[in-house]
């Protein structure tokens, strides 16, 4: 595995781990020249399971599509790789038995349950992405629901900065 930080083409396994399903197996390595500790996930290809978008195209699924888009709504929040490992787990497992064709819709609600209780923050950030609101009010009343049980207004903060305060948005 080449080297993400100088390109050497040598490493060594020092840690090997499989996820709880047994379906993926997380290798943590070191380049045998700069030292560098990079990870690597070795997985079944579930080229079986065919994604239906929003505009009716189909995509076979991509477990790491799915994985980066969970980091990527828990980006410096204290939310470890393992617990975000277990999450992606789960959330392919709950598809698997739905059958062979999954719709994205179905996946972003999956994908929010499991934020809802893994990070509040994630959860808003991933639904101000991913989740067609009928109107923004719906999206405010998520967050003073949500702000009524997180102790700080971490989340209001980041997601409403106060000078863009989404006002008037679609609304006459
Ligand atoms: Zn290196």
């Amino acid at each position: 595995m080449r080297c993400p930080k100088c390109g050497f083409r040598d490493d060594k396994v020092i840690d090997s781990r499989q996820s709880r399903d047994g379906s993926s197996i997380r290798r943590r390595r070191v380049c045998l020249q700069c030292a560098f500790r990079f990870t690597t996930y070795e997985e079944i290809e579930r080229s079986d399971i065919r994604v239906i978008k929003r505009d009716r195209t189909h995509e076979i699924f991509d477990r790491r599509k799915l994985a980066n888009s969970l980091a990527k709504a828990c980006e410096k929040r204290p939310v470890s790789l393992v617990t975000l490992e277990q999450a992606v787990d789960d959330i392919i497992h709950e598809l698997e038995t739905n059958g062979r064709e999954i719709n994205s819709a179905e996946i972003g609600t999956k994908v929010l349950s499991k934020l809802r209780d893994i990070d509040e923050v994630a959860y808003l950030r991933y639904a101000s992405v991913h989740r067609r609101f009928e109107e923004i009010e719906d999206f405010m009343e998520e967050v003073r629901a949500l702000g009524r049980r997180v102790k700080t207004n971490a989340a209001q903060r980041e997601l409403f900065p106060p000078a863009e305060q989404p006002a008037n948005h679609g609304r006459v």
